[in-house]
C-alpha cells in the first residue's frame, strides 16, 4: 500500500518520537570505553562528572538502555523548529534523469542553520538542571557555537565559545549570531588559557584547529565555579541525541511505505550520521531490515578512510578522556585551503565501532566536486546547502547517476544537515576558480600517526 507521496512530508506532532535511540544497546561489538588520560583505566562516571555534567556524563557511558526519555521541557523546544521535513528531491530526480528516489532530511531550518541544536538543547537543559551557572564549548565553523548560544540564551545560562581562529576571521556574522544570543567568543588558540599560550608558543600564526579549541574549553571549564564542558558532536550522548533525525525519517518513511537502499550521511565527528542512522541500523542489527550506510567525509581530512583505529587524544593538549576511534592523530591540522568544515581529526566511537564491523561503508570526496554538487543543488532544489552537507549530497547524485546507468530504481536517503548562509567565503572562492584540493600524502598521515599514544 503505497500512498501518493508529497514533496515534503512533516509528522504530526502526535507523531513526533518521545524518546531518543541509543544504538550502542543493539551492538553486538560495543564502542570501546574511553579511558582517563593518565591511568589509561576505563572512565566512571564520576570521573566524567567533573568535566561534563551528571546526566550527561551517565548517557556517555549508557550501554544498554535503547531508549532514554526525552525530558518534556526539551521537547517543547524541539517543537519550535520540529518536525523536520523529510523532502522528495523530484526536482533533482527529474533533472539528473535518473530512476533512483532521492530522499533528503533537512536539519536547516533554525536559526543556527543545522542539526547541531538537537544536541545543544539537551546538553544545556541538563546542565540547568543540574544548577549550572554556565557552559564553554568550542566551534569550528561555527554552527555548534551558534547552537549552543540559542539554547543556553533559552534556558539562562552562560556560554563561553572559543571559536577555531580562521573561523572567527572568515565568519565575522557567524560570531555576531552568538553575541546576539549572548555569548561570549573568543577566538582559538587565545592567551586566556595555558594551553592557548602554550600552542600559540610552538605555532605562531597558527589558524587553530578544533582539537586545540577544546582543550582550550575544556581548562575553563574545569577551572570555573559552575561550569562543566559540552562538545557538539563525536561523543556518543550527541549520537543519542541526533537519534532524533533518525527516528523522525523512520516514522515518515513506515507512514508512506518508503523503504530506503541506501542512507547517506556527511562526517566530521559522526553525530549527524549516527543520528541519521542510528535506528534504521538498530533494524539492521536485530535483523529486520537491511540498508546501505555510507559515510561521507573530505579527502583532505579522511579519518575513516585513511586513518587508523586506535586509541587517540580528542583534543591538542591531551586534557580529554581517550577514544578509541579511526582518528588521523590529534596533532593533525587540515591544509588551510580546506573550506568544507568537517574538520576534525577523529570520529565518534561508535560511528568506528560499525566501520571497523563492516555496518557502514565510507568515502571521501575532493572538495571542488563538493561545491559543484552544491552549485547543482542549490540551482535545482533551491536550498543553499552547507559545504558540509553537499558532502553528502555529492555521494547521493553519484549513486542517482549509477541507477541510470543500470536502470536501477535505488531509494536513496541522505541527510542535509544544514545551510550555507554563512559559508560565502568558500562559496566566492569556488565561483571565482580559485578553489583548490588538498590530499594530504600517505607521509603526512603517516607522522601524525606516529605520534598517537602507545596503549
Ligand atoms: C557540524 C556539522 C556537520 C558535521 O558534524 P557531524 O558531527 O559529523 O554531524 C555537518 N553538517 C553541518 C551543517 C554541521 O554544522
Amino acid at each position: 500500500m503505497s500512498k501518493e507521496i508529497p514533496y515534503k512530508i512533516y509528522l504530526e506532532e502526535s507523531e513526533m518520537p518521545k524518546q531518543w535511540y541509543n544504538v550502542r544497546a543493539d551492538m553486538k561489538n560495543k564502542p570501546a570505553p574511553l579511558l582517563n588520560p593518565e591511568t589509561h583505566k576505563p572512565m566512571t562516571v564520576d570521573e566524567l562528572s567533573g568535566v561534563f555534567c551528571r546526566e550527561l556524563a551517565e548517557q556517555e557511558l549508557n550501554d544498554h538502555d535503547a531508549y532514554i526519555d526525552i525530558p518534556q521541557e526539551i521537547l517543547d523546544f524541539y517543537k519550535m523548529y520540529r518536525p523536520a521535513p523529510l523532502v522528495r528531491a523530484y526536482c533533482l530526480e527529474k533533472a539528473l534523469g535518473t530512476p533512483a528516489k532521492i530522499y533528503y532530511k533537512f536539519e536547516g531550518n533554525n536559526t543556527s542553520g543545522s542539526h547541531k541544536l538537537n544536541s545543544a538543547i539537551a546538553q544545556a537543559y541538563y546542565a540547568k538542571k543540574q544548577g549550572l551557572k554556565g557552559v564553554t564549548t568550542e566551534t569550528g565553523a561555527g554552527q555548534w557555537g551558534t547552537a549552543l548560544s540559542m539554547a543556553c540564551a533559552y534556558l539562562g545560562l552562560e556560554c563561553k565559545v572559543y571559536m577555531v581562529k580562521v573561523s572567527y576571521e572568515q565568519k565575522p556574522f557567524r560570531r555576531e549570531v552568538m553575541r546576539t544570543y549572548g555569548a561570549d567568543v573568543t577566538p582559538s588558540p587565545s592567551d586566556t588559557t595555558n594551553i592557548g599560550r602554550k600552542i600559540l608558543e610552538e605555532f605562531p600564526g597558527t589558524t587553530g584547529s578544533l582539537g586545540c579549541a577544546i582543550s582550550e574549553a575544556v581548562e575553563v571549564a574545569v577551572g570555573t565555579e559552575g561550569y562543566r564542558y559540552v562538545l557538539g558532536s563525536v561523543l556518543s550522548q550527541v549520537l543519542l541525541h541526533q537519534s532524533v533525525i533518525g527516528l523522525e525519517s523512520m516514522i515518515a518513511c513506515d507512514k508512506y511505505g518508503i523503504k530506503p537502499d541506501m542512507i547517506i550521511g556527511c562526517a566530521g565527528g559522526g553525530s549527524n550520521l549516527g543520528g541519521l542512522i542510528s535506528p534504521f541500523m538498530g533494524r539492521k542489527l536485530r535483523g529486520e531490515a537491511d540498508y546501505e550506510f555510507i559515510a561521507v567525509e573530505p579527502a583532505s581530512c579522511p579519518s575513516l578512510t585513511r586513518g587508523a583505529y586506535a586509541y587517540d587524544f580528542c583534543d591538542t593538549g591531551k586534557v580529554c578522556p581517550l577514544q578509541k576511534m579511526y582518528t588521523l592523530g590529534s596533532g593533525f591540522i587540515p591544509s588551510a585551503n580546506h573550506a568544507g568544515g568537517l574538520r576534525y581529526h577523529g570520529m565518534s566511537g561508535i560511528v568506528s565501532q560499525l566501520y571497523d564491523d563492516g555496518l557502514i561503508t565510507a568515502r571521501s570526496v575532493e572538495q571542488t566536486s563538493v561545491f559543484e554538487a552544491a552549485q547543482k543543488f542549490a540551482r535545482i532544489e533551491g536550498i543553499l546547502p552547507a559545504p558540509e552537507s553537499s558532502h553528502a549530497i555529492k555521494v547521493a547524485i553519484d549513486e542517482a547517476m549509477k541507477c541510470k546507468e543500470t536502470g536501477e530504481e535505488k531509494t536513496i536517503l541522505f541527510g542535509l544537515t544544514g545551510t550555507g548562509y554563512f559559508d560565502m567565503v568558500a562559496y566566492q572562492k569556488f565561483n571565482d576558480g580559485l578553489m583548490t584540493d588538498y590530499i594530504p600524502t600517505d607521509d603526512e598521515i603517516a607522522k601524525s600517526l606516529a605520534k598517537l599514544p602507545k596503549i
